[in-house]
């Protein structure tokens, strides 16, 4: 089968310290700093078979995501951008739907037959380490990442453990068109990650908050809508990128501004009538800029979440924070909190419509066009079919 295989050479910068999980692992803690030379080559691999607890799934659509980006661009010394967790070479491609095609021993994959239509979670969180035991997936200490430490989606076929599908008959349900209900299948983890963020970690709004998004990226767009789903007065997002300025309007938010002509802080004073944001949703990777706009327009009781990576340190005037009683919350990941079946439920209700949100596709021979394609930065999401 074709698989879209990333290889790079193990070649730590100079200064950075390889810690024995490293050495032992042959994991990246910090991709960034030790991938170099990255090569991204559509090629013929084996096709892969379910062990225990496994299942094999034909892929049918996997989305493109900023970290894919980060694969295929490079810097000056020809490392990745990629600043997290990886192991290659691997296929790459985390954001995908299939159908399985067959499944392995053991009572994991009992709950499926043959033929079943899944989307799965990206964090292979192994269940009995600390941190999974206290019902922390998204820390779990034994982390392996689909499309970053082992073989991802954008091929023909993957093989991954059973407990992480999810069965998304209701986007069926809900998209007379099976083309595109397999795409919309795909977009649930990146949704599910705004998801996570927005209720999961920062406790979510009550109805009638004024919800603010920096950054209408697929996760803003996410975050977006789910803040609109779940009762927002108004949503207001800022967004550098005219396409996405469009998507962010399709999707519902109710102002929508380019913060490099409109000072994001005055805006939202104004709209808000001067009481400020009750939710801040930081999805721009760019917490220098947002994150003293955020602390300027803190409702009382106001809450931050932050989605976005960037591995930057960023000033803060926490006198702030205590005058308006707020609070900041950091979020990774998209696992366990019944996320995943309650972003499923919401894209097939339609009170989130991800249809909107796909700008390209592109067949899986194509796959390098499509990710030269998303370098450009004025998509929603684009969508591989294998
Ligand atoms: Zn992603
Ligand atoms: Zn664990």
């Amino acid at each position: 089968m074709k698989g879209l295989v990333l290889s790079a050479q193990w070649e730590p910068r100079s200064g950075y310290r390889v810690s024995p999980f490293e050495k032992s692992t042959g994991k990246a803690v910090e991709g960034f700093n030790v991938w170099r030379h990255p090569k991204l080559e559509l090629v013929e691999i084996p096709q892969p078979s379910p062990g225990p607890g496994e299942v094999l799934l034909r892929v049918r659509a996997c989305g493109v995501c900023g970290s894919d980006i980060h694969f295929y661009e490079h810097d000056a010394d020809d490392y990745i951008l990629y600043p997290g967790l990886t192991k290659f070479p691997a296929v790459i491609g985390h954001e995908f739907s299939g159908e399985i095609l067959e499944i392995g021993p053991g009572p994991q994959g009992e709950r499926f037959s043959v033929g079943d239509r899944v989307t799965v979670e990206e964090m292979v969180w192994c269940g009995h380490c600390r941190t999974c035991r206290d019902g922390f997936p998204n820390h779990c200490e034994n982390l392996e990442e689909i499309g970053f430490t082992i073989d991802g989606a954008m091929a023909e076929a993957i093989v991954v453990p059973a407990k992480l599908c999810w069965p998304i008959d209701a986007i069926f349900e809900r998209y007379a068109d099976e083309d595109t209900a397999w795409e919309v299948a795909a977009t649930t983890e990146p949704t599910c990650v705004a998801y996570n963020g927005v209720f999961e970690r920062a406790g979510g709004f009550r109805p009638g908050a004024y919800v603010v998004v920096y950054g209408a990226g697929p996760i803003g767009l996410g975050a977006i809508q789910l803040a609109k789903a779940a009762g927002a007065s108004k949503v207001i997002a800022f967004e550098v990128s005219e396409v996405r300025r469009r998507l962010a309007e399709a999707v519902g938010a109710d102002h929508v501004f380019d913060p490099v002509e409109t000072p994001a802080a005055a805006a939202v004073m104004d709209i808000t009538h001067g009481e400020g944001a009750d939710l801040s949703v930081e999805a721009a990777g760019a917490p220098e800029k947002t994150i003293p706009q955020m602390e300027e327009t803190l409702a009382v009781n106001g809450k931050i979440a932050v989605i976005g990576r960037a591995a930057k340190r960023v000033p803060m005037y926490l006198e702030r924070f205590q005058v308006r009683r707020s609070q900041l919350f950091g979020a990774q990941g998209h696992s366990g909190h019944g996320i995943f079946p309650s972003v499923i439920r919401l894209l097939g209700s339609g009170l989130i419509d991800n249809a909107k949100i796909i700008t390209a596709r592109f067949p899986l021979s194509r796959a390098l066009d499509a990710l030269e394609k998303a370098t450009h930065r004025e998509d929603g999401k684009i969508i591989i079919r294998p």
